[in-house]
């Protein structure tokens, strides 16, 4: 059998999946050529829908971890990236920081830098999101953490996002581009304050003295206040790489009473399981890489629910 057949009805049949998950009353048949478009119109929902379903009573009903949902520990993932339209045209956005160019995140056409939209286009600027998103009138911090001086290949993304709960569910992706910057890191925590039903206080990033100072500078909405006031640390395997005396100080995962047996490293778990998959997620689309990661992640939640259920048995003989 041809491959690309498989992976044509492996997705058909998640798309009609989700659309009977999400309620849509009309499960036309697609043709293939149709299915992308479709995934594409439908993911900001497919996004809202994973991200309510793992924050919700479906997670917490079910999970018996002692940690379940007590921090929220965010990280990216640079393997398993795709290849990009090099157009400098596309922008996310939240209320509080506008919007943010990252560029088109379509796939180039075969022997193309860019997409089918963009490969006529007399305006082609080659992207990549270096500007600081640092404050220039704060002293500078002496860690080398800051991810926004690993950047991707300019042809490619930059990989995917999580965010994950301290017992190891994820409650959301986001797919990042040019490099992990802080604003796209904002954009995304923003977006999650809208669509989780439970945020907890406690919050882990390995870059967060930079992104502690970026949120803090940042409140002029419900949401910037919000993530200014989270307690937010370093997760413990990355803090020996903070030297600054502010990040000793301010995002010590060890100075926190509630972080002390509590799992920080939850995204490292995650990627080691999304990693498997770099080499089948390198040519897809925008619209099925975002809906595999979302798939995989949640047959990835639902082992760890039942695994912390056996967990609990094994204990109780
Ligand atoms: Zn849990
Ligand atoms: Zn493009
Ligand atoms: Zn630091």
């Amino acid at each position: 059998m041809d491959r690309r057949r498989l992976s044509e009805a492996w997705f058909k049949w998640h798309l009609i999946e989700m659309k009977i998950g999400l309620g849509e009353r009309n499960i036309d048949t697609l043709v293939c050529s149709e299915v992308d478009a479709e995934i594409q119109r439908l993911l900001p929902r497919i996004h809202e829908h994973f991200t309510e379903k793992w924050s919700g009573s479906h997670h917490c009903d079910n999970c018996k971890s002692k940690d379940c949902s007590q921090a929220l520990i965010i990280d990216g993932h640079m393997k398993g990236t795709r290849l990009v339209c090099d157009f400098m045209e596309g922008d996310i956005c939240c209320e509080e920081i506008g919007s943010i160019t990252v560029g088109c995140n379509q796939t180039p056409v075969k022997g193309s830098y860019f997409c089918v939209n963009h490969q006529h286009s007399l305006m082609k600027v080659n992207k990549i999101e270096t500007q600081p998103d640092t404050d220039e009138n704060q002293h500078s911090l002496q860690c080398k953490t800051e991810k926004r001086k690993q950047a991707a290949n300019k042809h490619r993304s930059a990989g995917i996002c999580c965010a994950v709960y301290s017992c190891g569910v994820v409650v959301g992706i986001t797919e990042l581009f040019g490099c992990e910057s802080l604003s796209q890191v904002y954009v995304f925590l923003t977006w999650l304050w809208h669509a989780v039903q439970h945020f907890p206080r406690l919050f882990a990033y390995d870059d967060a003295c930079h992104l502690k100072r970026y949120v803090n500078s940042r409140q002029k909405t419900a949401a910037g206040k919000f993530i200014a006031n989270l307690t937010m640390v370093v997760d413990k395997m990355h803090f020996k790489n903070h030297v600054d005396k502010w990040c000793k100080q301010n995002v010590n995962p060890h100075k926190v009473k509630e972080f002390c047996d509590l799992n920080t490293e939850a995204c490292e778990q995650t990627f080691k399981f999304v990693s498997q998959f770099k080499h089948a997620t390198k040519h897809m689309t925008y619209a099925s890489y975002n809906l595999f990661h979302l798939i995989m992640c949640n047959m990835y939640n639902e082992d760890k629910i039942i695994k912390s259920t056996k967990r609990i048995k094994l204990q109780s003989h």
